[in-house]
């Protein structure tokens, strides 16, 4: 689509910033003339044009290589590229590895899809985004959310937008973006509340598994924060297809036969 400038007089001159890739994330189209710019950074250039910065793996200004803070006069041609998956981004300090997330109140469903994979989810229904900020900041968390102003914020670091509204298909953009399938590991980690997982032997668990599944399984694991004990359960199956799918996002080690319990 060809950019539509305005017709202005004044100055400074507009800038064209061009998306690359999947960016934007937003409706607005793949090139945008800034018109109403003086001086400002490349951070907030990308951001008036509609991409969280979270968003962004590397800039070109007028051809060259651009951090956040790169100053535009007005003018300028300013290339957006997201980033290429699995690797780290110029701009960016790489997150943890295993990446841990702090997840939105809309996203809760996605939350447990991480936990299941092992992955340390941080999510509650009432977090509200100054919170979600601070802890995305203070452990270095990336902050998962379809509001690209809370992705906005100066002090997240690490986020990403998810372009699917669909949860097991959001996961599989996360992993895809993070390389998670050679980091999961599966039945480690609490559906229900994040807390770490324990192995339990059977005289522990015996009082919190029903007779059928106490009678078919060897194997069961317990919560260490909230005590839930899970252990092989049917609806395993339920979710084989999403495993397989998560699981040739890349080569995996997981043992992504492992086990879950109910919900
Ligand atoms: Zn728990």
């Amino acid at each position: 689509m060809e950019p539509v400038r305005a017709a202005r007089d004044t100055s400074p001159s507009p800038t064209l910033v061009r998306f690359h890739g999947d960016l934007p994330v937003v409706a607005g189209g793949r090139c945008q003339w800034l018109e109403d710019a003086g001086p400002r950074s490349v951070k907030d250039a990308v951001e008036a044009a509609g991409a969280p910065h979270t968003e962004v793996g590397n800039v070109l200004v007028d051809g060259a290589e651009a951090g956040f803070t790169t100053r535009l006069a007005g003018g300028e041609v300013v290339d957006v590229h997201p980033p290429s998956p699995g690797e780290a981004s110029p701009l960016w300090p790489a997150p943890p590895r295993p990446p841990r997330f702090v997840a939105d109140v809309h996203l809760g469903t996605l939350a447990r899809r991480l936990r299941l994979l092992g992955f340390d989810a941080w999510y509650r229904n009432d977090a509200v985004d100054t919170e979600l900020a601070a802890i995305a900041a203070r452990d270095a968390r990336i902050l998962v959310s379809r509001d690209r102003g809370l992705l906005k914020r100066r002090s997240v670091v690490h986020g990403y937008c998810p372009r699917s509204d669909e949860p097991e298909e959001q996961a599989l953009e996360l992993a895809r973006r993070y390389g998670l399938a050679v980091q999961a590991t599966p039945m480690t980690r609490c559906v229900r509340c994040n807390g770490v997982l324990e192995a339990a032997s059977r005289h522990q668990v015996a009082d919190a598994v029903p007779a059928r599944s106490f009678e078919a399984f060897d194997t069961f694991a317990r919560c260490t924060a909230c005590g839930h004990v899970v252990w092989p359960g049917s609806h395993l199956e339920a979710l084989a297809g999403f495993l397989r799918r998560f699981a040739a996002t890349g080569r995996s080690t997981a043992g992504l036969t492992a086990t879950i319990g109910p919900d």
